[in-house]
């Protein structure tokens, strides 16, 4: 499996990059987790439009969905030239009604819908969903393919179901959004002391923190994972490539 950072910004993109999406391959297949803003513009450096094979959608916050409009746009553009043969399928919650109904455009893309606590054969991936706790309905994904396993958490505060959730995945990509100053004043999101110690209790081997803030020293955020958890910890950045 390899996996290549598209974006790692929390809610909006800093400049010239993307918010959090990851590209995860396997096999020749291409499915991203999250498309939020300036998602498609760097996506578009590693792969074209009908080499997408499929997408995970979080939740409908602006920072996870903010290009799924464009995908659209794309999708149906390179349909017209010939390029692309079938739907895009694009796999989300449906606990909103009228953000999932979006999902599904003319025939270009497919909304596919989740369910929480349940696994999905999509590609040569299995891929198990978990509710996280967020101020909108969001989902965590556990992706494995050929023995290898990798956890994004997607966005949420501390909860032990992720805990069992992330359970001796090889790497756990963590969002992590919360300064320790911030701690208990910003809702909704993990600080770094929190990512690590999920990662420390997963037992994994490796975390990547995502979601970041713009301000700030992020290195400090490293600092705070650092202190829960043994393993190696870095920043995620555009295009780093992580093969498991
Ligand atoms: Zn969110």
């Amino acid at each position: 499996m390899k996996i290549t950072t598209i974006g790692m910004w929390g809610g909006y993109p800093e400049k010239g990059e993307a918010t959090s999406s990851f590209l995860v391959e396997q096999d020749g297949f291409s499915l991203i987790v999250d498309c939020g803003s300036a998602v498609l513009s760097t996506l578009l450096t590693m792969k074209d439009v009908h080499e997408l094979d499929a997408f995970l959608i979080s939740h409908y916050h602006p920072d996870h969905i903010a290009d799924v409009g464009v995908l659209q746009h794309a999708a149906m553009i390179h349909k017209q030239l010939g390029n692309l043969h079938h739907p895009i399928p694009i796999y989300a919650h449906a606990q909103d009604s009228v953000e999932f109904s979006k999902l599904s455009y003319k025939g270009v893309t497919t909304g596919m819908e989740l369910e929480a606590y349940a696994s999905y054969s999509i590609g040569p991936f299995k891929v198990s969903t978990c509710p996280t706790v967020h101020p909108v309905y969001c989902l965590a994904f556990r992706i494995e393919a050929a023995g290898k396993a990798v956890v994004f958490t997607a966005d949420t505060e501390w909860t032990d179901a992720l805990v069992t959730f992330s359970q001796g995945a090889n790497v756990l990509v963590s969002e992590s959004n919360v300064y320790p100053q911030y701690a208990g004043k910003i809702q909704g999101h993990l600080t770094g002391q929190q990512a690590g110690l999920l990662a420390e209790q997963s037992g994994v081997e490796r975390l990547v923190l995502t979601h970041l803030p713009q301000y700030g020293d992020r290195e400090i955020l490293v600092a705070e994972a650092k202190k829960e958890f043994s393993g190696p910890v870095e920043l995620a950045y555009t295009k780093q490539q992580i093969l498991l």
